[in-house]
């Protein structure tokens, strides 16, 4: 056997909780498994959305076989709009039903309708180049997720995707246990497992636990009720509309994607309601309050959804009262817990009640706890093991529990971002470092974190902006009016007539010594302005704000 490698090598989602994507390569051929993006956090002025680095992949475009979407969050698909864009359309992107159903819709609205999607059914094998593929069907808060089995010479590997082990899913389809232990008897290589949730003990509650629960709240609300949760968690959204008709209540579904992915789900008979239950959002006022339910997104206070513009008092068809109760069935995922506080308390000062995973179980999680990362590793039985969709924390911890269940501890390879992981007969060791960070999207534009535009907005948010213009004779490069400076942001109220106008002194020297020099070119009068502002600002206020010297010649 020739010695070929089996390379895998991480863009995203090692060390962080978000922009999952792996490169999985051999023999020179390529499988991407997730193009997932990340938002962004509130340092991040201005910027839409945050994806993984993936220019490693501009190069060898044409060597990529497919690429394969384990399910249809955000974090494993949202990236792969702009991946097309860059790189071009692979051979085929595989992924199942829904996964296929949301993402389709996605890049019609990124008007890249001709990408070539396929649903590849679980348990179906197809060959692409020198990788044999499989989906393996596991439990999520999405339907349709799955594990990705990929097979070359060397040996095989799973992606497991996010999963949990569900044993009694809304949908009656549990994971595929008898497959993951085929898959272990057959003989695995290498699991890239999901670490999301290996720092809790025990095991995740079954989805269908939260629909009791929500019922049982929903039963003592006199008012209206306002559910919020992920768009995507149709089992979630199901269980809601389901205690609505239990409770003989209508239901409005108010948020652009909570109608999209109901409408796509319902389509492939994946949610039902009965006709005549759901009512326009513009009608709700039509109705007496206690025969009201509302599913609306904004669960993760994000900031134009539609429980935000509530709360803000904002929204066109729901004004929040009191005598609502505004049911939160999601937890925040790390990062957003501050603008989800921010909408809670809005809420409160409304005058409605609000209901959280803290108050009552109306919530359970999409990723298996400790005892079920134990039990993946045990079906599967992995030779290697590269825990992945996790901070370090999590990546850590997931470590511990393969050595706890017997995997040898020098198997286990703790990833990061870019080192990819090199199998062969001989074994498995890192190889070498490649680049890979983050790439920023600001509108439709795609940027890396280094770009002048968010590095002037760093500037500005953290110490304020000073434009300095100053007017020159175009014959002999002379002032011909009184320099004139601009603040704003900066913090130095007291001095500011004082600072002001030794500035205009400093900015004159400054222009007088250009004209005696002969410089003449406007670019170079605002450099050395620049400079000569910026070291005077620094000297007596201790800052360094943006400054914007800006000459006219007339
Ligand atoms: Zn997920
Ligand atoms: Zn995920």
């Amino acid at each position: 056997m020739p010695s070929k490698k089996l390379r895998v090598l991480p863009l995203g989602g090692l060390g962080e909780i978000g922009k999952n994507m792996t490169v999985i390569e051999y023999d020179g051929k390529i499988v991407v498994v997730d193009t997932g993006l990340m938002f962004p956090t509130a340092e991040m002025h201005g910027i839409d959305l945050v994806l993984p680095d993936f220019s490693y992949l501009r190069d060898r475009a044409d060597d990529i076989e497919a690429i394969v979407l384990t399910h249809g969050h955000e974090d494993h698909v949202g990236a792969l709009p702009y991946v097309l864009r860059e790189i071009g359309s692979p051979p085929v992107i595989y992924g199942g039903l829904l996964t296929i159903g949301m993402v389709r819709s996605k890049l019609d609205e990124h008007k890249l309708s001709d990408a070539p999607l396929q649903e590849l059914p679980a348990g179906e094998k197809v060959q692409r180049g020198p990788f044999g593929l499989e989906l393996v069907h596991l439990a999520h808060s999405i339907p349709d997720m799955r594990g990705v089995l990929i097979t070359t010479e060397v040996g095989s590997m799973l992606m497991t995707g996010d999963y949990k082990f569900d044993q009694t899913p809304v949908d009656g389809r549990p994971a595929d246990i008898p497959r993951l232990a085929e898959i272990g008897r057959e003989g695995l290589l290498l699991l890239c497992g999901d670490s999301t949730n290996a720092d809790r003990p025990g095991v995740a509650p079954s989805e269908s636990s939260v629909g009791p629960a929500l019922l049982q709240q929903f039963s003592r609300c006199k008012g209206r009720i306002i559910v919020t949760s992920f768009a995507s968690n149709i089992h979630r959204v199901q269980q809601v509309i389901d205690a609505a008709v239990q409770l003989d209540r209508k239901v409005a579904l108010v948020g652009r994607s909570m109608r999209k992915n109901y409408n796509i789900a319902s389509n492939l008979g994946m949610a039902k309601a009965p006709s005549g239950l759901f009512i326009q959002p513009r009608e709700i006022e039509n109705f007496p309050d206690e025969k009201i339910v509302v599913i609306s997104t904004g669960s993760q206070g994000e900031p134009l959804s539609a429980l935000r513009r509530m709360a803000n008092n904002d929204h066109r068809d729901v004004q929040l009262h009191s005598g609502d109760t505004v049911v939160f069935s999601a937890t925040p995922v790390p990062g957003n817990e501050r603008a989800v506080n921010e909408t809670i308390d809005r809420i409160y000062e409304i005058g409605a009640t609000v209901i959280t995973a803290k108050d009552a179980p109306i919530h359970a999680s999409g990723h298996g706890w400790q005892e079920e990362i134990k039990l993946m590793l045990n079906l599967t039985k992995p030779k290697y093991v590269m825990p992945v969709h996790g901070d370090h924390k999590r990546l850590r911890l997931h470590s511990e529990l393969a050595e706890a269940v017997g995997v040898d501890g020098a198997n286990i390879f703790r990833g990061r971002n870019g080192l990819p992981l090199e199998i062969d007969q001989n074994g498995a060791k890192f190889g070498e470092d490649i680049h890979a960070g983050t790439m920023y999207v600001d509108g439709v534009n795609i940027g890396d974190p280094d770009d002048a535009a968010l590095r002037d907005r760093r500037e500005i948010s953290a110490d304020g902006i000073f434009i300095v213009v100053v007017t020159i004779s175009n014959d002999d490069g002379t002032v011909v009016a009184d320099p004139e400076v601009i603040f704003r942001g900066v913090a130095f109220l007291e001095e500011a007539d004082a600072l002001v106008e030794e500035l205009s002194d400093l900015v004159e020297d400054q222009l007088e010594d250009a004209a005696e020099k002969g410089t003449r070119e406007s670019h170079l009068i605002e450099e050395d302005l620049h400079d000569a502002v910026g070291k005077f600002v620094f000297q007596r206020l201790k800052r360094r704000p943006m400054i914007l010297p800006v000459v006219i010649e007339v």
